[in-house]
């Protein structure tokens, strides 16, 4: 009697050190890879409808790219426990004001705009990440770190810029060029749907390891767990400013009021006309 009650207590306190051992490894696991439970993503797949997107007489068509790309980041980001708002999720037009309102309206969320690059220059190519506020340099960082490291593509860097969607935006925003489609090589890339299953899984990584971005110089690096470095950037919105200024030698005085009232405004010009592009 004795000893069947020691045993049923032994077995009772085994039990529960496996339940406790289970839970806590669960626990650990779910820090480390940020299963993404209770975080929004709003994702933005770039152009639509009657918006190709590209340049002029450009044989792949921009739209098509990002809407494949963007449902299947849904699909992995949703795998991961994440909830996934999408701007569009058809071949639709949505302007950049109401892209903006779709992110805004989730004040917790994240914003990655799906993009691809192109250029009159058949050679031109590579990766290049955008952001605008600070507080999204970490998720730049991380997504570019992981999509630029995981493609054939050269990396072009992150740059800071002030885009529309990504100064408009609440939240940490991002944009991703994912390679020129205006490039043969990169074209034929993109065109391949194992590729773009391979770019979704990239910025999903990257999306996954925002909070484990640190500066190289920290002292304070987590032990554990992988770290990605805090990419460093070209700040685009400097350069858009002192090429404005070149440009407006005449009228000084005028310029300069302008740009000291309203400088979002013109920044937004000088960035949209390549932005979509
Ligand atoms: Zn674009």
């Amino acid at each position: 009697m004795l000893i069947n009650s020691y045993r049923h207590r032994l077995f009772a306190a085994s039990l529960l050190i496996a339940l406790l051992g289970t839970f806590s490894m669960a626990q650990a696991k779910r820090a480390s890879q940020d299963s993404g439970s209770a975080t929004t993503v709003v994702i933005d797949a770039g152009h639509g409808g009657y918006d190709r997107g590209g340049i002029p007489g450009q044989q792949v068509a921009e739209k098509d790219m990002t809407l494949d790309v963007a449902q299947r980041l849904k699909r992995v980001l949703a795998a991961s426990g994440y909830r996934v708002v999408m701007t569009r999720d058809s071949d639709v037009f949505v302007s950049l004001g109401g892209r903006v309102a779709i992110a805004n309206s989730y004040p917790n969320a994240l914003f990655v705009c799906i993009h691809f690059n192109s250029a009159k220059r058949m050679g031109a190519g590579g990766i290049e990440t955008y952001f605008y506020s600070r507080e999204s340099l970490p998720l730049a960082s991380a997504i570019h770190y992981y999509v630029a490291g995981g493609a054939p593509s050269s990396n072009r860097g992150v740059r800071r810029r002030g885009y529309y969607v990504l100064r408009k935006t609440n939240i940490p925003a991002v944009l991703v060029e994912c390679g020129f489609l205006t490039n043969p090589t990169e074209a034929a890339y993109a065109q391949t749907a194992s590729y773009r299953q391979k770019l979704a899984e990239e910025i999903a990584t990257g999306v996954r390891g925002r909070n484990s971005v640190t500066s190289a110089l920290t002292t304070t690096r987590v032990a554990t767990g992988e770290t990605i470095p805090l990419q460093p950037y070209v700040d685009q919105t400097k350069v858009a400013k002192s090429e404005r200024h070149r440009s407006k030698r005449s009228h000084k005085k005028s310029a300069r009021k302008k740009r000291s009232s309203k400088p979002a405004e013109s920044k937004t010009k000088a960035a949209s006309k390549d932005q979509e592009g």
